[in-house]
Order: structure tokens, then sequence, then C-alpha cells
């Protein structure tokens, strides 16, 4: 398959935002590929070579592609560098120059796909003492025979930064139709995504082996689960209520969550966002080596920082530290040591755990467990009072937890992987302002600062999720709780994510003065949710023409690196909380006297 074949789906893609298209022009992609490169194609697809969890990013330098545009096209180097600081988008320079035809005096020869991501694979891999002459030759020698078309998706790759928009769930809609049973075969094909976390894999494995391949697709050790949500509610009789008068109880901690795979070789450590966080959590390893009965497991826990004197639990904040540190873990783990609190498990003696009910894998994991200090079960309590549940709530706190996770015991409480639903709900102490709860946005705009924030940027354009519509909407301007760190590194930390025009998957009525791809996630608190007249967050959903804000929005500190932006607060959950909140006034004192 040539190259060039894909590079057309891809520039059609960038040039609408309807999703029904993008589905539509990827089963025509997926129809003209051949099976046995199917995976490829999926992973090109997405601008990855390999599923996240291995952590393998291709992410060449720009310095390098400068070089490499340079050579290829015959112009200055530093000529270059000078096009992408005034214009910002390799991508779109190298299609430019290519297509300047005098500039250009090589010989073209067809690229196909699968030369395209051996060479990219082995620039992946490249690593050491000249690693970077090597990158270089091997990006030259496709580049010198790339159409201006390929040399713009080429540029972007390399660079990490393919952003054609196009959502793990579109893929899967178009997967269900070209190679499935049409699109009823989607929530099966998600179902086998969900429990793998590897689009490439399913792809594969349908092409080869059809639906009943997949179908049959199992959990494996070694290969993370997508994590299984929680909705919120905040108050414990509608909370019983939901869960027919009686539920499990569990402290949530404030912590990360880890998914670990443990074999009889090795134990991998999986964040919430299926990272392998393996390096950064030797303690939390050795734990579990010393103190599991039984190989072949996957268990889900909280790891939370711990005082080392007391013992006490401390704030999230201190283990997010360690994340991304790859000096001196050794020193971190003796100041700042974590206990370990497995909640749930996914797969023992080779049985798949996550089709059974809750009561039984709590039970098996129970069992597993040889605990210490450091290592406990979930503290746990079965309830059917909703003062007993505040009471238990009461303990959580004290105990330095965010609040309970309620989790349902009845015979269809399975695991739902990937999944939001209402077999677990978070029930949350409330924080000091009207809004009952915290939300996670995607940042998706950013507006340039004033005064003493004059070159950096001043405020936030944050976004909710719309999953069903798979866009995100604007809900909040966010100016303040930022310190001046957070202002220094702000520019340094959206570069990566930056776009010349507001991203296909963003809905604004704002205008913004950089535009961004929605990557990162902050955690806000604020004073209240009201209705809108300029963001798109639950447009129409409570009223003709107006949406919903988060009133004076304010960053808690708390970087959400452990979520993608797909993980962020949906808008429907912000239109929950204002009819929570309407709720809430409507039942209280002062409104009944009134
Ligand atoms: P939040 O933003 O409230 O941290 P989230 O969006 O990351 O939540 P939710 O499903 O909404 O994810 O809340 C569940 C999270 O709570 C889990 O991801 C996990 O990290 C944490 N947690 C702490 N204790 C428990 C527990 N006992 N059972 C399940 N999850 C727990």
């Amino acid at each position: 398959m040539f190259y060039s074949r894909i590079v057309e789906t891809y520039a059609k893609i960038e040039a609408t935002t309807k999703r029904l298209e993008i589905t539509r022009l990827l089963v025509e992609l997926i129809d003209a590929t051949p099976h046995s490169i199917i995976d490829k194609v999926v992973y090109l697809t997405q601008g990855k070579l390999y599923p996240d969890f291995l952590g393998i990013e291709l992410g060449v330098a720009e310095k390098l592609l400068f070089r490499a545009l340079a050579r290829v096209t015959g112009q200055a180097e530093s000529n270059v560098a000078t096009l992408y600081k005034k214009l910002g988008d390799l991508g779109t320079i190298a299609e430019q120059l290519f297509k300047d035809k005098t500039q250009v005096s090589f010989q073209r020869e067809a690229l196909s796909v699968e030369e395209i991501y051996n060479v990219f694979n082995i620039i992946a891999h490249e690593k050491g003492q000249g690693s970077i002459d090597s990158k270089l030759k091997h990006l030259t020698s496709l580049l010198g025979k790339a159409s201006p078309t390929e040399a713009k998706y080429i540029t972007r790759m390399a660079l990490g930064r393919l952003r054609l928009g196009v959502a793990d769930m579109t893929i899967l809609d178009a997967l269900a139709i070209s190679l499935g049973r049409g699109k009823e075969s989607r929530p099966t094909l998600e179902r086998a995504y969900n429990r793998t976390s590897d689009l490439g894999y399913v792809a594969r494995t349908l092409a080869t082996g059809g639906m009943e391949a997949i179908e049959s697709l199992k959990v494996t050790v070694g290969r993370p689960i997508r994590p299984m949500l929680a909705e919120r509610l905040s108050d414990s009789k509608e909370i019983l209520a939901k869960m027919n008068g009686e539920c499990a109880a569990e402290y949530k901690y404030d912590g990360l969550r880890i998914q670990a795979h443990v074999s009889a070789k090795e134990i991998t450590l999986f964040s919430r966002r299926l990272e392998n966080i393996t390096d950064q959590f030797p303690d939390v390893q050795q734990l579990l080596k010393n103190n599991l009965e039984g190989t072949a497991l996957i268990l889900e826990g909280e790891a939370v920082p711990v005082d080392q004197s007391t013992g006490e639990l401390l704030p999230f904040q201190l283990i997010s530290q360690r994340r991304g540190r790859k000096y001196d873990i050794e020193g971190t783990i003796k100041d700042i040591p974590v206990a370990f609190y497995p909640f749930d498990l996914l797969h023992a003696d080779e049985i798949d755990y996550t089709d059974r009910p809750y009561l039984e894998r709590r039970e098996r994991l129970r069992r597993l467990i040889r605990k210490n200090e450091r290592l406990d079960l979930a503290r746990q309590k079965i309830c059917n009072d909703p003062v007993q549940l505040d009471e238990f709530m009461q303990d959580a706190v004290a105990d330095g937890c965010e609040g309970l996770m309620i989790k349902s015991i009845d015979p269809f409480s399975t695991y739902k992987a990937g999944a939001r639903g209402w077999t677990w709900i978070k029930y949350k102490r409330e924080y000091k302002s009207e809004m009952q709860d915290s939300v996670d946005l995607a940042v998706v705009g950013a507006f340039a600062g004033r005064g003493r924030r004059g070159g950096a940027y001043g405020a936030l354009l944050l976004a909710a999720y719309d999953k069903s519509n798979d866009v995100f909407r604007t809900v909040c301007k966010c100016g303040s709780g930022f310190t001046d760190k957070d202002l220094d590194e702000l520019p340094k930390l959206l570069e990566k994510y930056r776009v010349d025009h507001v991203h296909p998957r963003v809905d604004s009525k704002i205008e913004a003065d950089a535009w961004l791809v929605p990557g990162l996630v902050l955690e806000i608190v604020g004073a209240e949710i009201t209705l809108s007249p300029i963001h798109t967050c639950g447009m129409n959903s409570i009223r003709p023409g107006a949406g919903l804000a988060v009133r004076f929005p304010r960053f808690t500190g708390k970087y959400r690196e452990d979520k993608s932006a797909e993980d962020c607060t949906t808008s429907n959950e912000i239109v929950e909380m204002y009819r929570a909140q309407l709720k809430k006034v409507s039942e209280s004192p002062s409104a009944e006297a009134a």
C-alpha cells in the first residue's frame, strides 16, 4: 500500500469537522488496507507506532527536522527555523517548501506504508552515540522520496504531532463498519479495546479472526485494562436508593491509581492513563513482590504518600512530584514513602475476574494479600443506612481521604472496563464553595497576559468533554489560582499542544489568543455553575440558547497528568451538577421561608 493513499485521507480529514464524514473517510481507508498491515495503518493514523502503554515515542527534536528539511529542500537551516518561529507548524512549512519546485531537485520514488513505518520504527529505537546522525540520515531519506503532502505528514509524525483529531471511538466505528458486522459491532469492539487498550491489536484481531476472535479476546497480564470509573452523588440517601438499599462503601484514598500486572517474571505498574510507571514506584513493586500470594495477577489500588513517623496519609501532590522525575527516585522514596491500598482484582488463577461480581473479586483479593503497615485492602464497610454511610464518610475524611467510593454489591456488579457508570459512585466531602465538587477541565485555548503577566499567559480557556459528540465545549476562562511558577512554566508546558486555529474537536464561541489541542487537564473549583450565553458546555440542555459556565473558577494547583483530555469532567456531569445545585437551593431553609 502506498503512503500517498493514507495521506490523501489525512488531508480530507483535516478539511472537515464532521464526525460522520471522518468515519466515512476512515471506512474507505480501512477497506483499501491489506489485512497484514491494518495495525500499522491504525497506529500511524493515531500519530503513533505502538499502543501508548509501551511508551515508545517518536518525538524527533525540532532542530533535527530543521536540518533534514534544509538538506532535502536546499534551504538554509536558519531559514527553516525562522519560518517555524513565524508560522508555528513545521508540517505546513515542509509542504510549502516542497511545493516550490525550483527549490526541490530530487527524484521522487513512491513511498510504501511499510517503509514509512519501518523507518520510523528504527528512528524510535535509536539511542546513544551516533543516534542523532543516524536519525537525520533516515529522515532525509524518507523526505527525499516524499511529495509535498507526504512531507507535511512525515514531518508532523516525526515530531509526534500528527494531531488529526481522530478519536479512538471514531476508529472503532470505522472498523465496525468496514470489518465487523456493521455499526452494531461497535460495542463489542469497544469492549475488546477497553480490555486490551490497543487499537492496532483490536484491528489486527478483527481483520484476521473476524468478530468471533474479538468476542473471545481475554484480558492478559502485561496489557493494561482501561479503568472503570464512577458517577458522583452528594447525598447518602440518594446513593443508597441508587444502590437498592445496600452497598459497599470504601475509603476514597487521595493518591495515584495504579494497575499492577504481576507475572512470575516481572511486575509492571500502569497509571490511570495506562502509562508504564514502574520505574517511578520501585517501592510499590517491592511491596507487591514480597506480599502477594499468587502469580499472573492484575490488581488495582491507590498509592498514597504517608508520613514516615506518624503513618498518616499525606496530600496527593507529594506523590505527583515523583512522576516524570527520572532522577533521585531513591531519595524521594526515602523522604516520601507511599502506602498501597488495593481495591480491585481483574485477573488471577488464569481467571478473568472482570466478569465476576464485586464481592467475589474483593474476597479473592483479600486472600491474595499479606497485609502490613504499607499494604492493605482499601478499608470497606457494607452499609444499608444513610446515617451509617455518613459516619463512615467522616471516618474517611478524618483519616485523610477524599470521601468514599460506593460500590454496588449486586450479582451484576462486574468490572466495567473503560466505562463510567452507577456501579460505582463517588461521594466526596463538600468543598467550601457552593459547587459540591471540583471539576477536571481540558485546556483548549489561552489568553495573553497583561501587566505583571505580560509575555506569559494570563488566563486559560477550559472545556468539558461532550462524550456523545466527541467534542470539547468551553465552560470557563480561568486566570486565578496560578502561582508565579505556574505562570512561568505554562507557555513551555502548553507549547506542544499549540495549533494555528481552533481545534476541530473544540466548540468555542470565544476567540482565544492561542489555540490548543485538548490535552492538559487541570483541577478547578468554582463558586457555582451558572447559565451562560457565551460558553458552549451543556448548550440548550437547561434553557434554549444558554450554555453553562463555572463562575469564579480557580486552579487548585493540581495538574491532572494522570488524565487524558477525554477523561476530564463531561458536559453531562456539569449539567447534573447544575441541577443538583438548583435542588439544593430549593431545599434550603431560606428557600422554604421565601
Ligand atoms: P477524581 O477526579 O474524583 O479523582 P477520577 O475522575 O480520577 O476521580 P473517578 O472514577 O471519578 O476517577 O473516581 C475514582 C478514582 O478514585 C479512581 O480513579 C481512583 O484513583 C480513586 N480511588 C481511591 N480510592 C478508591 C477505591 N477504594 N476504589 C476505587 N477508586 C478509588
